[in-house]
């Protein structure tokens, strides 16, 4: 069902694929931002990226059953239709998919993509079969998309370097782009699941952020033991009591193997529970910007948490 107005909305594949192919006979490139909803600023700007780089914007919105562990997160997931479109609308999105379940994973459904490097480990061990309902949901909608571009977040880094695999390897002719993580003043990396998190929670999560400030400087004062690094970064969040420690690491921005001796374009990345969620963070061993930006993150959390939130009462 494709419904005129701003932006287009299609529920179904068929919609999908009709005016994409119109856009593609027309020249026009098609750019994809694959996304859960509950829109935030990290999701705005892949979708200005992708408008700078593209001719015309998808956004799908699908909360994927695949990639979650159990039905009680997956149903706790955060859901925000109304705002989500007004977002859209804003950010002059061109067209969102956002499938019915039925419509993405049709009855019959019995295929999964994995990908077999790069996803045991951090996330993948905490999370099993998270990866693979990642691949699969991916793969399914590249290939239903054909966009030229496809824009993922590095804040979720083994996810993209897995989906640079998953394209690499099976020749799937999109460029896979990654976009810098967007943060909240006081360096909590923007999500969706914040708005789980109370206030004293969300105070917690502020330790992530600065694990990684303390990674970051560890290496810019010259030191260069992985483990070394990762230990501070670790001992941070170690000493935050709302925050309990999944991982902390410095390890090889492709595989995600632990550098034993760390390097410029090394990932420390680190996961926390905090509450009802798992926060993770990551970033470049050698970004200066972000060690130079860390030291004006606020001690405390915003007020009112980002976005435009419903009325109240509905
Ligand atoms: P999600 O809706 O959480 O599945 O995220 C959709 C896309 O947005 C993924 O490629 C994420 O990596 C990306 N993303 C989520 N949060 C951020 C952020 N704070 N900064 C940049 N990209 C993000």
């Amino acid at each position: 069902v494709t419904r005129p107005g701003n932006p287009e909305t299609t529920d179904t594949v068929a919609g999908l694929r009709r005016r994409l192919d119109d856009w593609r006979s027309a020249g026009l490139r098609v750019g994809l931002v694959p996304t859960m909803g509950a829109l935030h600023a990290g999701h705005r700007s892949l979708i200005r990226r992708a408008r700078r780089q593209t001719d015309r914007v998808v956004v799908s919105v699908f909360v994927n059953p695949l990639q979650f562990e159990d039905r009680a997160q997956f149903s706790a997931y955060p859901r925000d239709r109304a705002t989500d479109r007004a977002q859209l609308r804003a950010a002059r999105v061109d067209l969102c998919f956002a499938p019915t379940r039925r419509a993405m994973l049709p009855a019959g459904f019995a295929t999964r993509v994995a990908v077999l490097r790069g996803t045991h480990g951090w996330e993948g061990a905490d999370r099993p079969g998270h990866f693979e309902g990642v691949a699969t949901l991916v793969a399914r909608l590249l290939s239903l998309a054909g966009p030229v571009r496809a824009y993922f977040g590095e804040k979720d880094a083994q996810q993209l370097a897995m989906v640079r695999r998953l394209v690499r390897d099976l020749g799937l002719p999109v460029e896979v782009v990654g976009c810098p993580t967007v943060r909240e003043p006081d360096g909590v990396a923007c999500s969706s699941r914040n708005r789980l998190l109370t206030a004293s929670q969300r105070r917690a999560g502020a330790s992530l952020p600065q694990a990684v400030r303390a990674a970051l400087s560890a290496y810019q004062a010259g030191e260069r033991s992985g483990e070394t690094i990762a230990r501070r970064a670790g001992d941070v969040i170690a000493a935050e009591p709302g925050a309990s420690l999944g991982y902390a690491a410095v390890v090889d921005p492709d595989t995600f193997e632990p550098q034993v001796a760390a390097s410029a374009r090394g990932l420390v990345i680190v996961a926390a529970r905090v509450g009802p969620v798992r926060l993770i963070d990551s970033a470049r061993l050698g970004d200066r910007r972000l060690a130079a930006r860390a030291a004006r993150w606020t001690s405390s959390p915003p007020g009112p948490p980002p976005g435009p939130r419903p009325p109240p009462g509905t």
